[in-house]
C-alpha cells in the first residue's frame, strides 16, 4: 500500500490517503509541540518510537477484544490504519495525580487515586481543549449517549490492560490520553496512537520520567527516556 496524497498534516503525524478509500497511511514526526502549540522542538527518533509502540499495544489491544484502527506496520514510521472519522473527544484516564488534574484540584504529583478516573476534554485547538462532562457532549453533538458508553467502557479496559503491560515491564502508568474514531458503518474504535507523547510512564523503582513531560519541563534525556521505554516494551516477552 502506497501514500496517495497528504490528508492532513497535525503537530505530530502526517496522515496520506491510498488507493483504498477504507485505509490511511500515518506518517510519525520527530516533531514535538506542547502547551497547545506554544512551545515546539524536535525529539530526535520519537515518530519511529511512538509508531512501533502504538502498533505493538494496539495489535495486544485488539486480541484482548478492544476494536482499534490499527491494520499494519508498513515501515519505521508508517503505519496503515483504517479510515475513521475522529469524535472529537479527549478521554483521559488517571491512576495517579499529575499535571492538569493535580493543578486543577490541587492534588499533589504522585498521589495514587483510589480508583481510575475518567475526564474528557473537547478536543477543539481554538478553545484550549475545554474539560467538559457528559451533558456538554451531547448537547454539543459529539457524540451520542451509546457511543459515549462504548467509549468509556472501552478506555477503563484500555486502562486496565496497559496498567498490567507497563508493570510487568517495571513502568507505572500515571494517566493516558486515547481518542476514538467511528468506521464507515458507525462501529467505534481506538485511533490515535499510544506512546509516551500521549501516557504518563515513571519508572516503578526509581520514579524517573520516561515521557513528554521530560520535554514539557525541560528535564533533559528525552530521546533516551523515550529510548528506554521502547527497550523495556520490548524485552516484554
Ligand atoms: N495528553 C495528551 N494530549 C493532550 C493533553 C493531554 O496526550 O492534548 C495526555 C498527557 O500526556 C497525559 C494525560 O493526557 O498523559 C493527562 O494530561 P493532563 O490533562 O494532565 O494535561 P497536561 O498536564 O499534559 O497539560
Amino acid at each position: 500500500m502506497e501514500k496517495k496524497e497528504l490528508l492532513y498534516e497535525g503537530k505530530a503525524k502526517k496522515v496520506y490517503t491510498t488507493d483504498d478509500p477504507a485505509l490511511l497511511i500515518v506518517s510519525y514526526k520527530d516533531d514535538a509541540t506542547a502547551f497547545n502549540g506554544l512551545k515546539k522542538g524536535t525529539i530526535s527518533g520519537k515518530g519511529a518510537i511512538n509508531n512501533q509502540m502504538s502498533d505493538l499495544l494496539m495489535e495486544r489491544l485488539e486480541k484482548a477484544g478492544i476494536a482499534t484502527h490499527y491494520v499494519q506496520m508498513l515501515s519505521d514510521r508508517d503505519t496503515l490504519v483504517k479510515r475513521v472519522q475522529i469524535v472529537p473527544l479527549e478521554v483521559i484516564v488517571r491512576n495517579i495525580a499529575a499535571g492538569s488534574f493535580s493543578k486543577r484540584y490541587g492534588v499533589e504529583e504522585g498521589r495514587v487515586l483510589p480508583s481510575p478516573t475518567l475526564e474528557l476534554s473537547y478536543k477543539n485547538d481554538e478553545l484550549g481543549d475545554p474539560l467538559l462532562n457528559h451533558y456538554h457532549a451531547l448537547a454539543l453533538g459529539l457524540c451520542t449517549q451509546e457511543e459515549l458508553a462504548v467509549i468509556e467502557r472501552y478506555a477503563f479496559a484500555v486502562n486496565d490492560f496497559l496498567k498490567n503491560f507497563w508493570q510487568e515491564c517495571g513502568v507505572t502508568l500515571v494517566d493516558f490520553k486515547l481518542e476514538f474514531g467511528r468506521l464507515a458503518d458507525g462501529t467505534i474504535v481506538l485511533a490515535d496512537e499510544i506512546s509516551p507523547d500521549t501516557c504518563r510512564l515513571w519508572d516503578s523503582a526509581t520514579g524517573e520520567k520516561l515521557d513528554k513531560d521530560r520535554f514539557r519541563r525541560d528535564l533533559g534525556g528525552t530521546e533516551d527516556a523515550y529510548a528506554e521505554v521502547m527497550r523495556r516494551l520490548r524485552s516484554h516477552d
